[in-house]
């Protein structure tokens, strides 16, 4: 059986890139940091997603010898001029909260009326093989920055996040209809034949 290292430790982002990745490669067995000896991961140090994707995912590569994916990911707002893009996790500082930097963002928009509320999540997914072979591919999804979190699915700015063309927050959705539209969903489904056609 074709196996592949899913190089997260994020454990709700590891559920949704395991459901997705199943629905369109169901022949490969995904495994995660948890099933490999521990190693060094190294910071994500650049400015980009698909740079911070290259790195988790070499990484995970050069050390187990296994096919490798990783996912970088974020929020990007219009009216922050692209922020907090890659910072998004840690947008708030430390110690990491998705409450504090849900609040933060809001307070941040405060005075920012509905119409410039335009924000995407972005996804960068790295593939990366043991003989050295790599590919990378995107996925955004747009939306609006809601007034007051809502819902309690999902993760991250899901409260915050309504998508385009829709009054709930991804929070809000249930995770087939989030996968089905979400940048990660989108990147992942690109990426799932190349992964699907990896030597088993
Ligand atoms: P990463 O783990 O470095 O890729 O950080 C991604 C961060 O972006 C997460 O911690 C969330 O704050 C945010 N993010 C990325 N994708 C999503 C999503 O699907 N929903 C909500 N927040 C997300």
């Amino acid at each position: 059986m074709t196996r592949v290292l899913l190089a997260s430790r994020n454990a709700k982002k590891l559920d949704e890139m395991r459901r997705i990745l199943h629905e369109v490669a169901p022949d490969v067995e995904v495994l995660g940091l948890d099933d490999v000896p521990p190693y060094d991961e190294p910071p994500e140090t650049e400015p980009t997603f698909d740079g911070n994707a290259l790195i988790k995912a070499r990484a995970a590569t050069q050390t187990t010898g296994l096919p490798a994916l990783a996912d970088d990911s974020g929020l990007c707002v219009d009216a922050l001029s692209g922020m907090p893009g890659v910072l998004s996790a840690r947008w708030s500082g430390a110690p990491r909260s998705d409450d504090r930097n849900n609040e933060l963002l809001l307070q941040q928009l405060r005075d920012t009326p509905d119409e410039r509320r335009g924000a995407e999540f972005r996804c960068a997914v790295a593939l990366c093989h043991p003989d050295g072979g790599e590919d990378v591919v995107f996925g955004v999804m747009r939306g609006r920055i809601t007034r007051v979190p809502r819902g309690q699915g999902g993760f991250g700015y899901d409260v915050v996040f309504a998508p385009a063309g829709d009054s709930r927050t991804s929070a809000e959705l249930p995770p087939e209809e989030k996968d089905a539209i979400s940048h990660r969903g989108k990147a992942l489904r690109r990426i799932a034949p190349i992964v699907a056609a990896l030597p088993g």
